[in-house]
């Protein structure tokens, strides 16, 4: 694998969410993406925890707070992660249930470009429904579409 590492946001990402209950607190782990996760590291890859939960400044506050989350990390079958809210240079991707993904160099959202795809691919082909990113810009590339 690259040198680069993926963040996986905690809350509504890796643990489930459904408001704010004290640091103490991290909710039961979401299945699919605890294993997704558990294989990335067994493929080697690197994995942060990439959460706001260690924003604080006090460095006892964000002592606890990473200790926190590593022990949940630990009962829950992962080892105990880097915990950062710092994007940098060796950042690859980055999980969130909050994030927008924007098409490269562009202002527009991926979310936004894939309708207006579909939306010209169902003009073209006549055809309805959601594919996906990558299937749509597949066809209408090989349709002859230019992007
Ligand atoms: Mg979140």
């Amino acid at each position: 694998m690259s040198n680069g590492w993926i963040g996986v946001d905690l809350d509504a990402t890796l643990a489930e969410y459904t408001g704010w209950k004290g640091e103490k607190h991290v909710g039961a782990p979401v299945p699919a993406m605890l294993q997704r996760v558990k294989d990335w590291i067994a493929e080697g890859k690197t994995v942060k925890i990439m959460t706001a939960r260690v924003s604080a400044r006090d460095p006892e506050e964000l002592s606890y707070n990473v200790s926190i989350i590593q022990d949940w990390c630990v009962a829950n079958g992962l080892p105990r992660l880097e915990v950062t809210c710092r994007k940098d240079y060796a950042m690859i991707e980055l999980w969130d249930d909050r994030c927008k993904q924007v098409v490269p160099n562009t202002w527009e959202s991926l979310e936004d470009k894939t309708a207006k795809l579909e939306a010209e691919l169902a003009s073209v082909k006549g055809s309805s429904g959601s594919m996906g990113w990558d299937k749509t810009a597949k066809t209408l590339f090989y349709s002859g579409h230019r992007f």
